[in-house]
């Protein structure tokens, strides 16, 4: 028995996947909106502003706010930060590698994801952080993709190491996959049974059922994994320096396949191009 194989998954109806979907859907465009925010110049607080604006604006509450105390909307980690930055007064620049954690409720259901950007863009950016935030991105799917009805949900964090573990073949290093923080059931609140592993775990783990929803969110640096927290309590940083990335969706797994629903587009075209079954619920 694998150590959080005594956890229950609590599967969503279809009524359920479609709030959740909402929450999940203004989650992605917030992510959107301040993707294009995000320019040299700003600090972490200004995005920060303009997502709390966005997700009120559009019917929604932000879930970090007041989270265990966190004063920000979004978390915004950058360079060496993995996670949980919190958003102030820190002036982007160019090269800068951000990651943006985001969550919304709706209706009492909630949406998490993140994203990883080179400020300036590819122009701006080191190529080794480049290859980082694609190799994240591209283990995030390998992720999603193995998540299956019928099938050990510690299949998903196989598929991230292995897909990271190839990348790093390809891109001529070794990244390090953190272990310390992990992936999440998600619904009536943000933080839910099952734990979700980036990486493989030993044991059998908790069996995927139809309307099971998750966080699967990939933590991935240019070093080691090793990590410890900022005195600020919140942010984690690497313990050797090198820069990190992050990568979250939350997804839905039903009747017909995957429903990613903090992806614009629901996952159609990534999930279409790994072969995995794209399968939306209709009301
Ligand atoms: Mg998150
Ligand atoms: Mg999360």
């Amino acid at each position: 028995m694998g150590l959080f194989a005594r956890e229950r998954i609590e599967p969503k109806s279809t009524d359920e996947l479609l709030r959740m979907r909402a929450a999940g859907l203004l989650v992605a465009r917030t992510l959107d909106l301040l993707r294009g925010e995000v320019r040299a110049g700003r600090t972490t607080k200004d995005l920060d502003i303009v997502a709390e604006e966005f997700i009120r604006d559009n019917g929604g509450t932000p879930n970090f706010l007041g989270y265990q105390g966190f004063t920000g909307t979004i978390c915004t980690s950058v360079n060496d930060e993995i996670v949980h930055g919190i958003p102030g007064p820190r002036v982007l620049g160019d090269g800068d590698l951000l990651s943006i954690d985001c969550g919304a409720i709706v209706d009492g259901w909630h949406g998490d994801a993140a994203v990883s950007l080179v400020v300036g863009g590819a122009q701006a950016a080191r190529p080794e952080d480049l290859a980082l935030v694609a190799a994240t991105e591209d283990s995030l799917w390998a992720g999603i993709s193995a998540l299956r009805a019928g099938q050990s949900l510690y299949a998903v964090g196989a598929a991230v190491e292995d897909s990271l573990v190839s990348a790093g073949g390809r891109d001529g290093r070794v990244y390090g996959i953190v272990e310390d923080y992990v992936g999440h059931g998600i619904g009536r609140a943000m933080h839910m049974d099952p734990q979700v592993p980036n990486y493989r775990v030993s044991g059998r783990g908790p069996r995927v059922v139809v309307g099971t929803t998750v966080a699967i969110e990939p933590m991935v640096t240019l070093g080691d994994q090793d990590n410890r927290v900022l005195a600020d309590d919140w942010t984690v940083v690497t313990l050797d320096g090198s820069r990190a990335a992050h990568w979250e969706h939350t997804v839905a797994v039903t009747d017909a396949g995957l429903w990613v629903l903090t992806a614009l587009d629901g996952g159609e075209e990534r999930l279409g191009r790994g072969g995995a079954a794209y399968g939306p619920v209709e009301r």
